[in-house]
């Protein structure tokens, strides 16, 4: 008889969206009178822009004609794009990355969730809490987590980094030395950032102890401070321990359309000398089809001068959702976190009310709603996320009504 991989009996539901889901649905049901809104979702919600939409025109129509067609693409991403990233997202932030370092993807989620196996089955994991969920989930997949108490909502043989406004939301280098560093900057869930020195700390103490700091910068197009860095080999040394991943979804809106990169320095060596480049080209090579065509030339189209300018208007735009957010919060009273850096707004639950517990009574008596800090990890606890993805109009009614209830 067959058997499973055990590791998956092992995961805790996914119950935070869906939960979330039935209580609107039966709050919606009890009330058909109100109009609830959401300031919950991390997805955008700009349509694509129009520089962007014209290049994925122009490439569906080489599609049709046979002297244009392109078949399956290169595993690896094609050289087109790999070029462009690699001069604008990195040589022209004086950082020595080349095209071949790139490997182009749907995304990010599939990176981040993928790249662990190119790792030993022993190797300890070290994550930020509260953290974007995929990086702990993927290794528990793999076995690498040990078991979960239920209790604490932690599993065994994570080391887990609270973040918490006690600490600034800095994560504290962890005693036990970890082989795999998770770090997200801008951070998702609280939408707090590292800055290049506190960067240059961990970058520090992974080559001190031979660890690999696997970075998501998803958010790096919402950057607003100097001192963030955009991408973590501005910080020198980085280009020896760490891998980079981006995602097209929040900078250009490709959440649908899908399109994502690692960056893998050729640099970065295990103990044994075999290098991680090598492994991630094979891995992705095997695993992978490549990126269609249509969609790797609205990535590069991401980069020319007038969608620029359109997708800097798209960001203005939801990062004046979160400064309203942010202002309306703190005069209603509210302890708030981020929202600087990030499309993310990080609130203290007030009164000691629970995550779920200032849910409830946001959606009684606000009809708005959020998501629980508790759902991306057990330091998430007492805090809240809402997004700035929604419409102006929509945030300033949700804020007008909070404002009501203090
Ligand atoms: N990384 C972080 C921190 C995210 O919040 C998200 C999406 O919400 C992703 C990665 C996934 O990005 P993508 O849409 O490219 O898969």
């Amino acid at each position: 008889m067959f058997r499973i991989n055990d590791n998956y009996t092992k995961l805790p539901g996914s119950y935070l969206f869906s939960t979330i889901g039935k209580k609107v649905a039966a709050y919606k049901q009890a009330h058909p009178d109100k109009r609830v809104i959401s300031l919950g979702i991390g997805d955008v919600t700009q349509p694509i822009a129009p520089a962007i939409l014209a290049a994925m025109h122009k490439a569906v129509d080489e599609m049709g004609d046979a002297a244009t067609f392109h078949g399956y693409a290169p595993d690896l991403g094609y050289g087109f794009l790999r070029e462009t990233i690699a001069r604008e997202d990195y040589r022209a932030r004086g950082c020595d990355i080349d095209a071949d370092e790139i490997f182009i993807s749907d995304g990010a989620k599939c990176d981040c969730g993928n790249f662990q196996e190119i790792f030993s089955d022993d190797c300890k994991i070290a994550v930020c809490d509260p953290v974007y969920p995929v990086y702990v989930d993927s290794n528990a997949m793999a076995g690498r987590t040990g078991s979960y108490d239920a209790g604490l909502g932690m599993w065994t043989d994570v080391i887990y980094m609270p973040c918490t406004a006690e600490n600034g939301f800095v994560p504290e280098l962890p005693k036990t030395a970890p082989d795999l560093i998770y770090l997200c900057n801008p951070n998702n869930p609280t939408g707090t950032t590292l800055t290049k020195a506190q960067l240059q700390e961990w970058v520090g103490s992974a080559k001190s102890v031979g660890a690999v700091i696997l970075y998501d910068a998803a958010y790096e197009s919402y950057i607003s401070e100097a001192d963030v860095p955009h991408t973590i080999y501005e910080v020198p040394g980085a280009v020896d321990c760490a891998v980079e991943f981006r995602s097209f979804s929040k900078n250009a809106g490709f959440t649908g359309v899908r399109l994502g990169f690692v960056v893998v320095p050729k640099g970065i060596k295990d103990g044994n000398g075999v290098a991680l480049h090598g492994l991630w080209a094979r891995r992705h090579g095997t695993k992978y089809n490549g990126a269609p065509y249509i969609i790797q030339r609205a990535g590069e189209a991401v980069y020319t001068p007038e969608a620029r300018t359109q997708l800097g208007a798209q960001v203005a735009y939801y990062m004046a959702n979160a400064a309203a957010i942010r202002d309306g919060l703190t005069e209603a009273g509210y302890k708030v976190y981020g929202g600087v850096n990030a499309p993310y707004i990080w609130l203290k639950t007030p009164d000691g009310m629970s995550s779920w517990e200032f849910f409830d009574w946001l959606l009684e008596g606000a009809s708005v709603v959020g998501t629980p800090g508790s759902g991306f990890g057990p330091s998430g606890e007492g805090y809240f996320r809402l997004t700035a993805f929604g419409s102006k109009e929509n945030v300033a009614e949700a804020l007008g009504r909070i404002k009501g209830m203090a």
